[in-house]
């Protein structure tokens, strides 16, 4: 392990390194009409699709989707949305994607609460509503109806836009224009493909740690350390967090191997780097960096890739090291 005093610059990870990790569903917005008589079906439906493909990942995003799809749904925890099966495909930094069966689907339908009602209360205190661009009034338009949802297997895929791309998803320009709308709210935006079209973005909103700012503004000022951040997040969402936390050295939306490939840039430019990471996105630039400091609610690839892991998640720890 490298000398910790001879450090130039220390780099965080944002989700689980300076915010808390745990979103909340801030946003369900319907990217598709859909028809008056059969909404509360399809919507339900479609919220359960969501919980079943994210209950296969442990990424801060999915964990607070299947929890949100819970409780909304008043699912309780027997309610199992784990479908065993091995087409499930994860994207580090972009998304997921799977296929269900619909009897899985069926399942847990016939499991949610005949009681709830799902009333426009229902709909405004769970926050879903049609995107912006939707005009419910507008005559004519092609509305999504049961038969949507009555396929065999639905390929569910979830993700940022870069991730739909990647999964030949279509995206129109309006949709993009919702994305940017509320990620300039700071917030974590996400889509939703299902068989190949895009039915809703969902975003999410996380909260800094109270410590990270006189964390960072420390090492900045007694160790006269270089700080910088860098997400797989979208640059509006990272600069929000960047600016409550007193980093203005922000690189977004990179994959796990652009994180490593910073990390290489720097060392080869004389510093020295220590990364601070807890997803397992981080896993490839704690092994690059100089000094590796996972936070220990990390998966396990990260904690094998790191020289130091930390179990008090107080980021205001690092104040205490003899950097
Ligand atoms: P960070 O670097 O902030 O920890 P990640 O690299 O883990 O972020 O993720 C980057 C982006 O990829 C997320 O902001 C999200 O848009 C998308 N993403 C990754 N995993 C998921 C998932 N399970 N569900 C939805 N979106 C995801
Ligand atoms: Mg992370």
């Amino acid at each position: 392990m490298e000398q910790a005093q001879n450090l130039d610059i220390i780099i965080f990870d944002k989700t689980g390194t300076l915010t808390h990790g745990k979103p909340s569903v801030t946003n369900v917005k319907l990217t598709e009409y859909f028809s008056q008589t059969a909404f509360s079906d399809c919507v339900k439906k479609l919220i359960i699709l969501i919980g079943i493909a994210e209950a296969n990942s442990d990424h801060p995003i999915a964990l607070s989707v299947t929890k949100y799809v819970r409780k909304i749904l008043n699912l309780d925890e027997d309610a199992s949305l784990v479908q065993m099966n091995n087409k499930f495909k994860l994207e580090a930094g972009l998304g997921i994607a799977c296929l269900i069966e619909r009897s899985h689907l069926e399942t847990l339908v016939s499991l949610v609460d005949s009681n709830t009602n799902f009333s426009t209360e229902w709909f405004c205190k769970n926050n879903i509503s049609y995107a912006s661009y939707i005009d419910v009034q507008a005559p004519n338009k092609p509305k999504l109806d049961d038969s949507f949802f009555q396929s065999n297997e639905f390929k569910v895929t979830i993700g940022n836009l870069r991730w739909m791309k990647n999964n030949g998803v279509e995206l129109n320009s309006d949709l993009q224009q919702e994305n940017e709308r509320l990620e300039l709210l700071g917030e974590t935006v996400f889509h939703v493909a299902i068989n190949g079209k895009i039915v809703c973005l969902i975003s999410v909103s996380d909260t800094v740690k109270p410590e990270a700012l006189l964390a960072i503004y420390s090492l900045k000022k007694f160790y006269g350390l270089e700080v910088m951040l860098l997400t797989g997040d979208n640059v509006r969402s990272a600069m929000s967090i960047g600016r409550q936390v007193g980093i203005h050295n922000i690189y977004a939306e990179l994959l796990p191997q652009h994180k490593m490939n910073k990390i290489k840039n720097l060392q080869e430019s004389g510093m020295r780097v220590a990364m601070v990471g807890d997803g397992i996105n981080d896993a490839p630039a704690l092994a690059q960096a100089n000094l590796g400091i996972a936070i220990a609610k990390g998966t396990d690839i990260t904690i094998e890739s790191a020289n130091i892991v930390i179990t008090k998640v107080n980021i205001f720890c690092f104040i205490n090291f003899k950097f």
